[in-house]
């Protein structure tokens, strides 16, 4: 399981670098770059983290995924986040952060 740093939407803050518990994420010339791909666990706290929505989370066969890749963007207290397909489809699905641990 990994992520993709697309680093044309990147704004180079430095967030996922800072988040991501194994340090796997490395700035070079002021764009995040995954150096680690093999070590990264899927714990998607630098994906929910990056303020750009250029860090995307495979979607592996393993999770019913199809090669399909996630990412997050927020708005107030609601995280939006989308799955984009293979087929190019985007699927949206919103959480809202104050009825996340309801259950
Ligand atoms: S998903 Fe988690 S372990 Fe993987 S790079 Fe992001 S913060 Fe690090
Ligand atoms: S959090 Fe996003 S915008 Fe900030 S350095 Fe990482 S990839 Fe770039």
């Amino acid at each position: 399981m990994s992520i993709k740093i697309d680093r044309d939407r990147c704004v180079g803050c430095q967030r996922c670098t800072v988040v991501c518990p194994g340090s796997l994420i490395e700035m070079q010339a002021g764009k995040a770059v995954m150096k680690y791909p093999r070590d990264c666990w899927g714990c998607a706290s630098c994906v929910k983290e990056c303020p750009a929505e250029a860090i995307a989370f495979f979607l592996g066969a393993d999770i019913g995924g199809s090669g399909s890749t996630m990412t997050v963007s927020e708005s107030g207290d609601v995280l939006h986040w989308k799955i984009h397909c293979w087929d190019g489809t985007v699927k949206v699905i919103d959480v809202d952060r104050k009825n996340a641990n309801q259950y």
